[in-house]
């Protein structure tokens, strides 16, 4: 059997082998093996739009998904996802819904509009439960606006801290996240598998997901070495398959219009303290305040991660992703977006303009090599 037939298939073993435009390129890549051809972005200052900032809410030991009895009501706290909650968002959600399930509630509110919240509601109503919306801030002006979004299920707990139970359930939650996301693929809910390209020198921490045997690797399809004559760089270490990228834009108004047209109703409501949270009528209430929880609930262990993007005109021709060095290169349909910054425990939302230089920096060097 030649090389390329095994992979093809040790790739249909592995059920990403099909008729689908995505199998076909994974395919395509397998058995060309000509040097990989990867439009430059072009990296200038003079391309800005914009850099926007986000404060990831980060808890060492993973998310929390849990309820309480406070007074009348109860709470089922649904918070904490770090750089991920995108795309953990549907998988936590059915953790989140099963706890409102099992109270009896036909009813219950939602606090928080972003990417959880949505998802939470979105759950609920499916499940014949009323879900009511309350938030401070609504799409565009949530978190959940700021992210990337790739799929991709990182930066959302510390190993040095967090229970084998939280790992496995992360995992869990990935898996039926991706199944619901690739359910929206196309350009309705803004979801689009993109060719991705990882290229850096150091060898991968042995907790990378992105080592062969990623335990959610049945969630990157394709993932694999680039064979020495397909990489366009000098890069020593490098990898390739498919990312499913969701673009905040299209995706949170999408969502909200499918809880409106089920019946849901969004109320624009800041919440001082939990206390307030009798004044509701609902039995049951989602939290879903992401970083809001820290000073609503009291959570000591959420710690902002400040990420920032910067945003470059339009470049309808890149159609891949490229993670070169620790940085990432994500194409969209309102721009080029380029980012890796985290910096844990800083809360400030004015840009770091000493990051974006470098951010602009190292991405230009890196195009420059293509
Ligand atoms: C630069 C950057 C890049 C990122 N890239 C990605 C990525 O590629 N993929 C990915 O999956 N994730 C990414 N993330 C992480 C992602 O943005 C978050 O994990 C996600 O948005 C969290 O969603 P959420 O719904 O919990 O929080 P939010 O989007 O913050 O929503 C919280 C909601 O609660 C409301 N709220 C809070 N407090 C109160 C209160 N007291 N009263 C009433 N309402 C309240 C808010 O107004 C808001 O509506 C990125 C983050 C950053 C900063």
């Amino acid at each position: 059997m030649s090389n390329a037939l095994s992979r093809r298939a040790a790739l249909q073993a592995l059920g990403i082998m099909g008729g689908s435009g995505l199998l076909a390129r994974i395919a395509g890549a397998q058995e060309a093996r000509g040097k990989i051809k990867l439009r430059p972005v072009q990296v200038s200052r003079s391309r800005v739009v914009r850099t926007i900032v986000g404060l990831r809410p980060f808890r060492a030991s993973g998310y929390v998904v849990r309820s309480e009895r406070l007074g009348e009501k109860t709470v089922v706290h649904h918070y904490g996802h770090g750089g991920c909650g995108v795309t953990l968002s549907w998988g936590t959600a059915e953790l989140a819904v099963a706890e409102v399930a099992s109270a009896g509630a036909r009813a219950a509110a939602v606090l928080g509009c972003g990417a959880v919240g949505l998802a939470t509601a979105r759950l609920l109503q499916r499940r014949g439960i009323e879900a009511t919306i309350y938030a401070r801030e609504l799409p565009p002006n949530t978190l959940s606006d700021v992210a990337g979004a790739r799929w991709y299920p990182f930066d959302l707990f510390d190993s040095k801290v967090v229970s084998p139970e939280m790992v496995e359930g992360v995992w869990r939650a990935s898996r039926v996240a991706y199944a619901a996301f690739k359910r929206m693929a196309g350009p309705t809910y803004g979801v689009f598998f993109r060719p991705t390209y990882m290229f850096q020198n150091s060898p991968l921490p042995k907790t990378s997901l992105l080592n062969l045997d990623s335990p959610v690797r049945d969630c990157l399809p394709g993932l694999r070495e680039l064979l020495p004559e397909e990489n366009p760089t000098p890069a020593k270490v490098t990898r390739t398959f498919e990312t499913m990228m969701i673009e905040p834009a299209i995706y949170l108004p999408a969502v909200m219009r499918d809880h409106a047209k089920a019946g849901g109703r969004v109320v624009k409501r800041e919440f001082r303290s939990a206390a307030e949270l009798a004044e509701l009528k609902e039995p049951v209430i989602v939290n879903c305040t992401g970083m809001g929880a820290a000073t609503l609930f009291g959570d000591t262990e959420l710690v902002p991660i400040k990420g920032q993007l910067t945003i470059l005109k339009p470049q309808p021709e890149i159609d891949y992703v490229a993670l070169p060095n620790g940085l990432y290169m994500f194409p969209r349909k309102d721009g080029i977006v380029l980012g890796g910054t985290f910096e844990r425990g800083v809360s400030t939302m004015e840009p770091n303009r000493a990051a974006e230089e470098r951010i602009l920096t190292r991405h230009a060097k890196f195009f420059a090599t293509l």
